[in-house]
């Protein structure tokens, strides 16, 4: 019976692109590795196919019942994105794709990367189609709402804590590039069909990931190859044209680097971006702004609420 869970999901593998055919064989080794197995046989029939969560969930009810894996929900995480390792490729084979494809339009680029970080599992469809998400209309023009039910919001409290508290372990943070691959812990989550890209913003090494969570459509997240705090400042403006002149058909923005008002990793440098058009967007100008010496740009001020009058 787990022979044809394991089959399922090389053959998952295969159709998704994550592995080539010549690679399943190998695959269903590795998987048999992790679930601590020794013994296989290959089904007779073809495997009918799975959704990718119930295929993971048979292979998890089997893991912990055997006691490979104890039964919570933080092991069964960390477990099922060790199983989905197996069939994510290198870093290099990943970011090879994604530069070949950017050369011929960044659309493709993102389009192909983002369905890979779903196929990977790294950003779990199943539990984002949990969140419930509509447009409304105020008083101030219509509002963009989501709850998020695929991952518990953070206590500012918390938040602050943390940006205090002395920079300690491995990783020194979820959005650090440390990540990529690696196996977790209990208060870590599982990173190993984590896959980022290297971006070159205001002449550094930066990396562009998605959000494991996606609150709207291509979230992604844009961050320092180092470990350093949030700073809005004069440079953040050049940051976030070169994140826009690499991609165009995206958006980029900056929480601010206080606790209160929605950032939750201040200690590491990072925007979120994505493919996505807000309200803010779309909000009448209130103001605009010019700049002498630089009459080419142009800035405006919104404000939704103008629009009442
Ligand atoms: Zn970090």
């Amino acid at each position: 019976m787990i022979d044809h869970a394991i089959a399922a999901l090389a053959d998952y593998g295969v159709r998704t692109g994550l592995i080539e055919p010549a690679d399943r064989v190998w695959a269903v080794n590795r998987l048999l590795e992790v679930m601590g197995l020794s013994d296989y046989q290959e089904p007779a029939e073809p495997v009918r196919e799975m959704a990718l969560e119930d295929i993971l969930r048979e292979l998890l009810d089997d893991a912990a019942a055997r006691g490979v894996i104890e039964d919570n929900i933080t092991s069964r995480d960390l477990f099922d994105t060790k199983l989905m390792g197996v069939l994510t490729p290198r870093p290099s084979q990943v970011q090879a794709r994604f530069h070949s494809l950017y050369a011929e339009s960044p659309w493709m680029a993102t389009e192909w990367y983002y369905r890979f970080s779903q196929d990977t599992d790294y950003i779990r469809r199943y539990r984002i189609a949990k969140d419930v998400k509509w447009v409304t209309p105020t008083a101030y023009g219509d509002l963009d709402i989501t709850i998020n039910l695929s991952k518990p919001e953070k206590d500012p409290r918390a938040i602050a804590a943390a940006k205090a508290a002395p920079q300690s372990g491995y990783p020194k943070c979820q959005l650090c590039r440390e990540n990529e691959g690696y196996a977790g812990r209990m208060n870590h989550p599982a990173r190993q069909n984590h896959r980022i890209i290297p971006v070159t913003i205001d002449g550094r090494d930066w990396f562009l990931q998605y959000s494991p969570y996606v609150y709207y459509n291509e979230h992604c997240i844009v961050f320092n190859s180092c470990h350093t705090p949030m700073k809005i400042e004069r440079a953040t403006f050049r940051k976030l044209l070169d994140f826009v002149k690499l991609f165009p058909h995206y958006f980029v923005g900056s929480n601010a680097d206080l606790p209160i008002v929605g950032g939750s990793i201040l200690s590491h440098d990072h925007f979120q971006g994505g493919h996505y058009t807000f309200a803010m967007e779309k909000a009448p100008v209130e103001r605009a702004v010019r700049f002498p010496g630089f009459e080419d740009v142009e800035a405006h001020v919104r404000d939704p609420s103008t629009e009442r009058a």
